[in-house]
C-alpha cells in the first residue's frame, strides 16, 4: 500500500516537460520541512499497486509524474515495475537527499528531475530544476545534468531570472505556466 495524497491528469507546468500531458501521482509525506513548501502534500489516503495502476491507466496519456511529498519514500520495485510493464514513461521529482528507494529509481525511472535541497546527496540526474533566490549559484557547479532550469520564484523576480539566464546561458528559462494559466 502506498500513501497517496492525489492522483490527476493536467499538462506538466515546468520544467523540461512543460507543455506535455501528464498523469501526476503526488505521494503523501516528505523527509524534509522546507518554509517555502507550497504543496499540500501530508493528507492522503491508502492505496494499493494495482488501485493506483487501475487509476493511472483510466487517462490517455503514458507520461507519468511521480511527485511529493518527496516520492522516493514510497517508490520501491514492485510500483515502478508495475507502471513500467503497463508501457509509461516515468518521471521523477525528487529533492535528492534520500538514499532508501532511490536503487529501485534509478532501475525503472526513465527521467529524474532533481530540485536540490541542503544536504542533497544525488549529483546525477536527467534534469536540475531551481528556484532563483539569489542564491550562490556556483553552489549547482557539482551537479551532472542533462538540463539545468531556472526559475521564478512565486514568478515574483522573472526579470532577475531572465538577466541571470542572459549572463549564463548553461541555464534555461522555466516558468510555472500551471499557475499562469490556474490550472493544476
Ligand atoms: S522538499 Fe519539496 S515537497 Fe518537501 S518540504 Fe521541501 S519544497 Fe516541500
Amino acid at each position: 500500500m502506498k500513501k497517496i495524497n492525489e492522483i490527476f491528469y493536467s499538462i506538466q507546468g515546468e520544467g523540461y516537460y512543460t507543455g506535455v500531458p501528464a498523469v501526476f501521482i503526488r505521494f503523501s509525506g516528505c523527509n524534509l520541512e522546507c518554509d517555502f513548501c507550497d504543496t499540500v502534500h501530508n493528507p492522503g489516503k491508502l492505496m494499493s499497486e494495482q488501485e493506483i495502476v487501475d487509476m493511472v491507466q483510466s487517462f490517455p496519456a503514458k507520461h507519468i509524474v511521480l511527485t511529493g511529498g518527496e516520492p522516493s519514500m514510497q517508490l520501491d520495485d514492485n510500483i515502478l515495475s508495475l507502471l513500467k510493464s503497463k508501457g509509461f514513461y516515468l518521471q521523477i521529482e525528487t529533492n535528492g537527499t534520500l538514499t532508501s528507494g532511490f536503487d529501485a529509481v534509478t532501475r525503472w525511472c526513465d527521467w529524474i528531475t532533481c530540485s536540490p535541497k541542503k544536504n542533497c546527496i544525488r549529483k546525477q540526474m536527467d534534469e536540475l530544476k531551481v528556484v532563483f533566490q539569489n542564491q550562490d549559484m556556483s553552489i549547482y557547479d557539482e551537479y551532472s545534468c542533462k538540463h539545468k532550469m531556472l526559475q521564478p520564484c512565486s514568478m515574483q523576480n522573472t526579470k532577475e531570472v531572465i538577466e541571470f539566464i542572459k549572463r549564463h546561458p548553461e541555464w534555461r528559462l522555466s516558468l510555472q505556466t500551471h499557475k499562469y494559466l490556474h490550472i493544476r
